[in-house]
Formats: C-alpha cells, structure tokens, sequence
C-alpha cells in the first residue's frame, strides 16, 4: 500500500545502546540465559550497524556470550577473536578495561583459559590506568568482571583485589544497586579465599578473610537496597560460609540450613548447586569434629547434587571442585573403590596439566603486568623527558638527541632557529597565560606548515629549532619563509593583543659536501647568528647566509 510504511525492526539509538549494554551486563552477571538472549535479540540491529570500533569490540564480545549460552564453542572462539581484533584499535580507557573483563570472564567460561589470561591482564592494566581518570560506571563493572574472571581462573588472591578495588569505585558512585552488588561480591570473593586458606591449614588468615567477608555482607544489608531474592539468598549463603571460617561451624549451621531450604525452593539450578556445595562443606568439617552425626554421608549426597547443578550450569570450575571433595570425602570414610571413581572423574577433567598450567599462568601474570608497567612507565619518563609539556613539540633535550645523531655536513641539512618578536611584552600587557597560549598557537603553526620530513621542537623560552634534513639553501629558505608568513598571517583576534604576533628566523645549511662531518653546534651558532641579524633588520624576517633579508621589507 502506498504511503504505508511498514514498521522494521525495532532500532536502537547509541544512547539506547548504553542502556541495552547495562541490561545485557546486568543478565550475565545474574546468569539470566532467557533475559540475555532476549536483550540481545532487540539490541542486534543497532549492533550489527554500529561501527565505532567501542561498539564493534561490544558486538562480538556479546555475540561470545551468546555462542556460550547456545553452546556453540567454535562461534565463542571465532567471535571472541574478532572481538579481540576490535579492541586494539579502542581507547585505552575504563570502557575499554571492561570489554576486555568482560571477554575475558566469556573465555574461561568456555575453558579458552589462555585467551582469558591475557585479556584479563591488559584488563586488570587498563584498569589500573583508567583510576585516575576518576570513579565511574565502565570502572567499576570492569573491577566486578575481572573479579569474576580471576576467582574463575582460580586467581583467587587476584579476584579478591579486584572486587575490592570495585567496591572502592562503587562507594563514589551514586547507584545503591552497585554498591549492593559489590559489597556482596567482595563478601563472595574473601569467603572463598577464607575456605582456601582454611584448607591450606593457614586458619588465622581463614578468619582474616572470613571476618572481611562478614563485614561487607553486613554492609550490603545495611544499605538502602532492596535486591533480588536470589541475590539475597547468595548474600545469606555466603555469609554463613564466612561466618564458619570465622566463629566456627556451630554457629554457621543453623542459618545455612535456613539459607539452603530457601534456595531450595525458589533459587535457580547454580544457586542450588552453590548452597549444596557449601553446606556440604560446613557438614564435613563438622564430621572431622563430631563422628557418628551422619555428617559425612549428608555432605556427600549434596556433592553429588551439586556436582550435577554445576555441570547443568555450565560451571565446569566448581564442578571439577565437587568431583575433587567428593574423592576426598569417600576416601576419608573408608571407601577407596567410590573415591577412585571421583578421583579419576575428577582427573579426566584437569589431570595435573591444568593445575600446573595455571601455576604457571598466575606467575606469568604477575611478570607480565609488571613488565607492561614498566614499559608504561617507561613510554611515561620517555614522554616526560623528552616532550615540551606546553606545546607537546619535542624538548630541547630530544632537539639535542636527534642533532646528536646527524651527519651534518656529510648530508645536506638545514637548521632554522624561530624567535616570537617582542615576546615579553605580551606577557607584559596581556598575562603570562596569554603568553603561553601564544607559544602553544606559534608552535601548531610551525608543525602544520612545515614540510613532512622537517621537525619543529621548542629549543627554550619563546624560540623553537627547525630541523630540515635534505633541504638546500634555497630550499630551506624558502620552507621557513612560509612558516614566519603563516605566523604573520594567522588570525590573533580572538586574544585581543595589542599587536599581531610575528617571528623573526635565522637559517643555515650545511651542504653535502665536506669530508669532514661539522657538528651541529657551529651550524645551530650560524642560524642563531643570523636570527640576530633578523631581529636587528627589525623582526619578521628571515635570514641566511647570503641571503638578503626574506620577509616584510622584501621588495
Ligand atoms: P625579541 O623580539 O628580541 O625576541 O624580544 P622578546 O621580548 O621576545 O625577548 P626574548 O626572546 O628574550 O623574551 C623571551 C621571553 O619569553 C622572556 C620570558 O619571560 C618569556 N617566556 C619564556 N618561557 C615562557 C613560557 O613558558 N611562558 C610564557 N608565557 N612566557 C615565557
Ligand atoms: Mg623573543
């Protein structure tokens, strides 16, 4: 029908986009498969037409996410590569760090363990950057999704950093709902970095922790935040757990059998795995104290129970955990054929590859964050040391440098030295401010018009050093001669100066022609001799050996 235009499929502007991605993020962090998929159907076409690389880098990232709900492991590969692709060519700001995170925690869910390692370090690096740039939003879901992503690679000292470092973010920012959400994370992290310890026999660092973990669920209760029920019932959970760790495991038991009932009524298939596993947990070491409770053969069933909701959820982590307790548990009651199958299920899942391959990993992440740091703080000196922080023109120092490795008189060089005309007294009649604003502008000038190959630095105060290799005389001359016309042309309204800014330039060459390289200085001393002779001739001119006055007062 004509006139008729039939409604496509729903588009999203990028500021919907912004909203869409928060709501994609918020269902994978609920492990909300049905709530994702639908968010992604109805951001797809705003995606796929996006193509600032931020939001292709997002496109891929989220189509990982999706190839792992579906369970299509060769599309997460082939998608998280392409995402990869797209980051390096974003930003290196906070947004950027959670992409990253946010891939990374979408890898090791797939078991592409490598993959995730390295985005989680350049995560964790970008991060660390992006602080200063202050608290926001993008920050703190970065801190949250390498938090998830370490304690997945069992980096749980690591996972723990991170999660309070988002809880530090979170507190800047406005939303309860943040807060909330990492309070109960960095209580979920310290909980279970509390059970390794207590394992490693290290119990006074076990209370440490577990007391931390404690703290931060009581915080997120304090808070003016009404959170799901399953969000609430994993708090409860793990602040039972804690609670184990810290006062002993009487105590915890009575609230975790309250928290394990409700779970079991309305928690999802992960959730219900989570409480078995730790009130399995609780009920073995019960055992160790108290025999004959029937302790034992209660914390086994629930393994089993939560090896099965692991494994349906797509958690091979803490699958692989059950299956490991599981061996141990039967074996420690006296049943070697049960624990022989655990072990060797749990063996066929890891074997000692695995844990000697994450040794490594976790050693090599800290040498590569170290070393990218140092390369980071070496870009930072090097920048420091040999950039003019005013005009962003190479200093005097680098001016020096590059001289320094010149073959002047052995090739054709040119060194032209600019001076502002009557510089102090811009600064006199108008502000230091204005003054520095008239270097910066002077010093955009020189670089925009000079010629590709030649390089413009500012040699100190208001005199900056042109460098330009392979110029003759006259060539040079001429070249320079655009940049103190563009100077004189360039349009100074806007600063309100009581008159126009000019430069005055001093020229010299050293032909290709000696023997005998010359050193820089005598020819940088023959310019500067001859920028004298131009201010002398009455400024805004340029001057060279032989040459007649170029400028103003040229016929
Ligand atoms: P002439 O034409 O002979 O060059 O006169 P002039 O006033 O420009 O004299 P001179 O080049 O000796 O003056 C340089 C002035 O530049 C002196 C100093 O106060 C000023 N200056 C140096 N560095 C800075 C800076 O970073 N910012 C500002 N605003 N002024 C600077
Ligand atoms: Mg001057």
């Amino acid at each position: 029908m004509g006139g008729c235009v039939s409604p496509g499929p729903e588009r999203l502007t990028e500021g919907d986009l912004d909203d869409a991605l928060w709501r994609l993020l918020s269902a994978s962090d609920r492990g909300d498969p049905a709530a994702f998929a639908a968010e992604h159907d109805r951001a797809a076409a705003a995606l796929d037409a996006a193509t600032d690389p931020r939001w292709v880098a997002w496109r891929h990232a989220l189509a990982a996410r999706r190839a792992l709900v579906d369970g299509d492991r060769e599309a997460v590969a082939a998608a998280g590569a392409a995402a990869r692709d797209a980051l390096g060519r974003c930003l290196p700001c906070a947004q950027t760090a959670l992409t990253l995170a946010y891939l990374a925690a979408v890898e090791v869910a797939a078991d592409r363990v490598d993959a995730a390692m390295v985005l989680a370090i350049d995560a964790s690096l970008l991060a660390e950057s992006a602080a200063a740039d202050g608290p926001a939003r993008p920050l703190h879901q970065a801190h949250l999704w390498l938090s998830l992503a370490l304690s997945a690679l069992d980096l749980e000292e690591l996972a723990v950093a991170q999660a309070l470092q988002g809880r530090r973010v979170a507190e800047e920012l406005p939303g309860a709902a943040d807060r909330w959400r990492l309070l109960q994370l960095c209580a979920q992290q310290h909980a279970e970095l509390a059970q390794t310890m207590h394992r490693r026999g290290r119990g006074e660092r076990a209370r440490e922790l577990a007391g931390t973990a404690v703290d931060c669920a009581e915080a997120a209760r304090g808070l003016d935040w009404e959170a799901r029920d399953a969000e609430q019932d994993l708090l409860d959970v793990v602040q039972a757990w804690a609670t184990a760790d810290r006062d002993g495991v009487e105590d915890a038991l009575g609230p975790m059998r309250r928290a394990h009932r409700r779970v079991h009524r309305d928690g999802g298939t992960w959730l219900r795995g989570y409480a078995d596993l730790v009130l399995a947990r609780l009920l073995t070491r019960l055992a160790r104290t108290q025999s004959g409770g029937g302790h034992d053969a209660e914390a086994t069933d629930l393994l089993v129970d939560a090896a099965g909701a692991f494994a349906a959820a797509g958690d091979r982590r803490r699958y692989r955990q059950c299956l490991l307790e599981l061996g141990q548990g039967t074996a420690a009651m006296g049943r070697p054929a049960e624990a022989l199958h655990w072990l060797e299920a749990y063996r066929a899942e890891t074997g000692q590859a695995h844990a000697r391959g994450r040794e490594l990993w976790a050693e090599m992440f800290v040498q590569r964050s170290r070393l990218r740091e140092a390369q980071r703080q070496t870009a930072h000196f090097r920048r420091v040391a040999l950039e003019d922080p005013l005009t962003g023109l190479g200093n005097r120092r680098s001016a020096e440098r590059r001289l320094g490795g010149m073959r002047v008189g052995v090739e054709p060089v040119s060194l032209a030295v600019v001076d502002i005309d009557r510089f102090k007294s811009v600064n006199d009649d108008t502000s230091h401010s204005h003054g520095d604003e008239v270097l910066r502008r002077v010093a955009d000038l020189l670089r925009e018009h000079s010629r590709t190959d030649d390089e413009v630095y500012r040699w100190a105060g208001d005199e900056f050093l042109v460098v330009l290799p392979t110029a003759t005389a006259s060539q040079a001359l001429a070249a320079v001669d655009r940049l103190r016309a563009a100077v004189a042309d360039a349009d100074w309204g806007d600063l309100q100066m009581p008159e126009p800014v000019t430069v005055s330039i001093g020229v010299a060459t050293a032909p290709a022609s000696t023997d005998e390289p010359l050193g820089w200085r005598s020819l940088f001393d023959t310019a500067d001799l001859h920028l004298f002779s131009a201010k002398r001739g009455g400024r805004n001119r340029v001057r060279a050996h032989g040459s007649r006055s170029v400028g103003e007062d040229t016929p």
